[in-house]
């Protein structure tokens, strides 16, 4: 496999075009790039052909008559990699330019073990998922990382003080940069790349407004309006889980009291079972507490109130119903056509959703609850990769020095 040197991959408008639409879809013919272009297929034939003497296109054989033939991504260019980074997990996949996975690995991993540590696992993980299918560390054009906390947009700046410890800075940036030397680096915040990925593949595909909530050991969304990423004025857009439920709360990470983070996340669910069992409101998470050495975390809960056991119920539901609450206001405000719920702590089962969906419908304005749906991301446990993979796709190619991803938001 050859590669071309490192750095963007610069397109002129009509190309950025024909580029986005391959990457985001599929390959097509150039009698179907013609007409996404409003334009003849002679002109939609030249500009295939000059993207394919550029190494971008290539001819994809698909068996049919040539009048019909497909162009894709030249698979020669390379392969991008998602880097989805939670406070406790790490899942690292290749996808090809075409943003189909090719392979995926994910394994707990403790944020706090800093950057350094961090992000030479990842280059470990993805040299081991690269060298079955013969692919150098040159051949990773892009990486496309999410972090779970604020990112400054688009230079990746960690605003990392309060949430993650250590990886304040360009720093990250900075690491990938000398571990993938041929790679475009884009980072951004962990709900942000989930609500991409939902975009991409999963249910926010064919609606226009939605919003993806995350629910792990912290509280965040990924806010789309009209097909586009909210990101807002300083890249904090969708931070809800620093609204306060109650002045009088226990302090968040962030400083303040009472934040919905700090009352309705995994460490809070946590919190609160550990209460119910040393007050004797549980028997099963009292033999789980003493079994774990007298920590419980929100999965024993949720498998508590799997077997029945009231007070793990109660615990869920409440949290659900805090959560619930807030994306009343969100909903308020955006009116989306689609709730999407995802994270570690949506993993907590139906009655877990059923108490969001409560809150939401009780609290928001009806008329703005007529149409919207509130489900749990069907591609859960590959959401955060797939948003990582299409992040770094779009900022490799560049349309007169705008990514893909910014280009979309002028009309594309
Ligand atoms: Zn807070």
């Amino acid at each position: 496999m050859s590669h071309q040197q490192g750095g963007h991959i610069s397109l002129s408008p009509d190309e950025g075009q024909i580029v986005q639409a391959i990457t985001r879809e599929r390959p097509m013919s150039r009698t179907e790039l013609a007409r996404r272009l409003s334009c003849s297929r002679a002109k939609a034939g030249e500009l295939v052909n000059d993207l394919i003497g550029r190494g971008i296109l290539e001819d994809v054989d698909t068996g049919r008559k040539t009048r019909s033939r497909q162009v894709g991504i030249n698979h020669e260019l390379g392969v991008v990699l998602g880097v989805d980074l939670g406070t406790t997990s790490l899942d690292v996949a290749l996808a090809d330019l075409g943003g189909r996975i090719i392979t995926h690995h994910a394994e707990p991993w403790a944020v706090e073990r800093g950057p350094q540590t961090t992000l030479n696992r990842v280059h470990e993980v993805a040299l081991e998922l690269a060298r079955p299918f013969g692919i150098p560390v040159e051949g990773i054009r892009a990486v496309g990382m999410g972090v779970p906390g604020p990112v400054r947009f688009p230079d990746g700046f960690i605003i990392g003080e309060h949430f993650l410890p250590g990886w304040d800075g360009l720093i990250a940036r900075e690491h990938l940069a000398r571990l993938f030397p041929n790679a475009v680096i884009t980072v951004d915040n962990d709900a942000n790349v989930m609500a991409i990925g939902s975009m991409r593949q999963g249910r926010g595909g064919d609606v226009s407004s939605f919003v993806f909530v995350k629910v792990g050991t912290g509280i965040g969304a990924g806010v789309v309006v009209d097909r586009k990423l909210v990101r807002g004025a300083t890249s904090t857009a969708g931070h809800i889980g620093h609204t306060c439920v109650d002045f009088n709360g226990p302090i968040c990470r962030c400083g303040n009291h009472g934040c919905l983070e700090a009352m309705a996340a995994g460490p809070a669910i946590a919190r609160r079972a550990r209460e119910a069992a040393l007050a004797g409101r549980s028997p099963i998470l009292a033999d789980c507490l003493k079994r774990r050495g007298g920590a419980l975390t929100a999965q024993d809960v949720s498998e508590a109130a799997a077997q029945g056991d009231a007070a793990s119920l109660n615990i869920i539901q409440e949290s659900g119903r805090m959560i619930g609450d807030i994306l009343a206001g969100v909903v308020n405000v955006l009116n989306p056509d689609l709730v999407i719920v995802g994270g570690g702590v949506s993993k907590s089962g139906y009655q877990f959703l059923a108490a969001i969906r409560r809150g939401i419908l009780n609290r928001s304005y009806p008329y703005a609850t007529v149409r919207l749906r509130i489900e749990y991301s069907p591609i859960a446990d590959r959401v955060g990769v797939i948003g990582c993979s299409t992040l770094a796709t779009d900022w490799l190619f560049e349309v007169e020095g705008k990514s893909l991803e910014a280009a979309n938001a002028v009309g594309f």
